[in-house]
């Protein structure tokens, strides 16, 4: 099995071999950047290796600073290589993990904007670049499953 850093360099190579082709053939830069985005997310921020987040420091652990133990629950209830490496239910639970987490810093915002009376504008992206994100990021966590050896056609690992 390849080791984090051996994931993070085929992955950031694999970066170039997709985003080059897609840029030459004119692909909107309005769709590329959020591609790349959800695809660096995928790779350094939120893989399937943070299932180990509660035994080791893996690079995407260590990635999220100090923000990184947030992670180590996860691994409460799942073991590595378990769900965390299915081609849907584990980008399905980790972005729902990341959702939870992002969730309450937002709702402490949301308080202390009620209390000041302040109005908070949160930008909001559209549909096609969110599709684009989550296609970018999708595209980054199978890799990773590929390279740890697991194939989408066994349906155990959907
Ligand atoms: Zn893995």
């Amino acid at each position: 099995m390849p080791s984090g850093d051996l994931h993070t360099g085929v992955n950031l190579l694999a970066l170039v071999g997709i985003a080059g082709p897609l840029a030459a053939l004119h692909v909107a830069q309005d769709l590329l950047l959020p591609l790349a985005a959800g695809y660096l997310v995928g790779t350094l921020l939120i893989t399937p290796d943070l299932d180990l987040a509660g035994h080791v420091r893996v690079r995407a652990r260590r990635n999220w600073g100090v923000w990184g133990d947030l992670w180590r629950p996860l691994n409460l209830f799942v073991r590595h290589r378990g769900v965390t490496h299915t081609y849907v239910r584990g980008p399905l639970l980790l972005l729902g993990y990341a959702g939870v987490l992002l969730a309450l810093p937002v709702a402490a915002l949301l308080a202390v904007d009620r209390v000041l009376g302040v109005t908070l504008r949160v930008p909001t992206p559209g549909g096609p670049l969110l599709a684009a994100a989550l296609a970018g990021y999708l595209i980054a966590y199978w890799l990773h499953l590929w390279l740890d050896g697991y194939r989408p056609w066994n349906v155990r690992r959907w």
